[in-house]
């Protein structure tokens, strides 16, 4: 099954970044029915450097939103990334782990269930029109933390745009802790 995913960039890249965010929520797992974080991975352009593994074949968007994104679908994590999402997640890190999409037909670390390991696939959180983050506030039922990390990272997968109100929350962060309540 071709994996499509209506983004302005939606070729593999490879990031390079000196900082990047790790956002986390939360969802209702729809197996069990308990509450189940949810982690992303953010970065500022700017900050980024990016590597296409083809050329996209459409321009980059010109928009805000454009100023920052989630990088969905990860194949390959640096091990320091890893590593801090321990320090700040130490209760999540052991349901965030590569898994196999049997819809996408691929593997990435994925989200997957605390409490009864369902895989929680990028393409039904993230890609719209589910796209978790990106929700309103009023969209949302559990607010949305981010903590800013300022190690280097290594990462490969897939740029998701994200909303203006999200972009805006990252972009004029004076703390390392940001929250976007429910
Ligand atoms: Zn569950």
């Amino acid at each position: 099954m071709p994996m499509l995913i209506p983004t302005a960039d939606d070729a593999v890249v490879t990031v390079y970044s000196h900082a990047y965010w790790i956002a986390r929520t939360h969802v209702r797992c729809f197996s069990c029915l308990q509450l189940s974080s949810i982690l992303g991975l953010f970065f500022q352009t700017a900050s980024a450097v990016g590597r296409q593994e083809w050329d996209s074949p459409r321009p980059a968007s010109p928009s805000d939103q454009a100023r920052c994104f989630q990088l969905i679908f990860v194949r390959r994590i640096s091990a320091a990334t890893l590593e801090d999402i321990v320090r700040f997640y130490l209760e999540d890190i052991e349901d965030f782990y590569e898994d196999h999409d049997v819809r996408v037909g691929d593997r990435y670390v994925m989200n997957h269930c605390h409490r009864c390991r369902m895989r929680f696939s990028d393409r039904n959180l993230f890609v719209p029109p589910a796209a978790l983050f990106n929700r309103p506030h009023s969209a949302r039922r559990s607010p949305i933390v981010m903590h800013r990390c300022t190690v280097p990272i290594a990462a490969t997968g897939r740029k998701m745009p994200i909303a203006d109100h999200l972009a805006a929350a990252i972009l004029t962060a004076t703390h390392e802790r940001i929250a976007i309540p429910a």
